[in-house]
Formats: structure tokens, sequence, C-alpha cells
């Protein structure tokens, strides 16, 4: 899980230093940077579900909220499998 999270952390700052320094694969690298932290939550949360068992679904449990909370990010501004594409699209 902390190696995963690191990945995801480490893909974010490679894709916003290529915005920075105006470089041209801004779009892959934000693309591979929102499909892995947004997966990676997923797995992450999941994870910490399973290892604290039921009462971390109880209401007000804050794995049960951020379970709730980690879903709609691999949906909005683009799907996981819209970013998928745009990644093939630029090998
Ligand atoms: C919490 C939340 C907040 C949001 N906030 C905003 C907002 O502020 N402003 C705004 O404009 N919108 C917002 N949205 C809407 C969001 O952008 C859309 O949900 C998103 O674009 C996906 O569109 P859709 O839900 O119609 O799903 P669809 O486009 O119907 O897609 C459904 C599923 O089909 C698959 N799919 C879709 N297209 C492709 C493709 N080309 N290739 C392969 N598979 C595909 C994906 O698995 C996708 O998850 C928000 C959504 C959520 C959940």
């Amino acid at each position: 899980m902390a190696t995963r999270t690191e990945a995801a952390r480490l893909l974010v700052h490679a894709a916003a230093a290529e915005y920075d320094t105006g470089g041209p694969d801004v779009t892959l690298r934000a693309a591979m940077a929102k499909l892995f932290a947004t997966e990676t939550a997923q797995y992450v949360v999941d994870a910490a579900v399973q290892l604290h068992g039921a009462r971390a679904l109880r209401r007000g449990h804050l794995l049960e909220h951020l379970y709730r909370e980690v879903r709609a990010p691999r949906i909005y501004e683009g799907a996981s499998e819209v970013q998928r594409q745009i990644i093939a699209r630029h090998l």
C-alpha cells in the first residue's frame, strides 16, 4: 500500500514537472498520474477496510467515508478507460 501510494505520488510530481517545464508529454504524464493515483486510492482504501474488518464499515468511520469518496475520481475528469485510451494514443 505504501509503495503504490509513493509510486502514485511520483507520477503526479512527474506530470506537474512536465507541465512546469513546458515538456511535450504533459497529456501523457497527466493521464498516467490520474489513472494510477485514482486506482491506487481505491486499492489502498479497500485494503485498509479489509484490515480493519467490519468496524471500518460503520457509519461515521473514516474508512467508511473514504470508501465512498475514492470511487468517484475513477469516473469524473475522464474515466479510467478514457485515460487508458489517451495513454495508448501516445505510445
Ligand atoms: C462526484 C462527481 C462529480 C462530478 N462533477 C462534475 C463537474 O463538476 N462538472 C462536470 O461537468 N461533470 C461532473 N461530473 C460528471 C463526470 O464528468 C462524468 O460522470 C464523467 O465524464 C463520465 O460520464 P458519465 O457519468 O456520463 O459516464 P459515461 O460517459 O456513460 O461512461 C460510463 C462508463 O463507460 C466507460 N466509457 C466511457 N467512455 C468510454 C470510452 N471512450 N472508451 C471506453 N470506455 C468508456 C467508462 O468505464 C465509464 O466509467 C461529476 C461526476 C461525479 C461522479
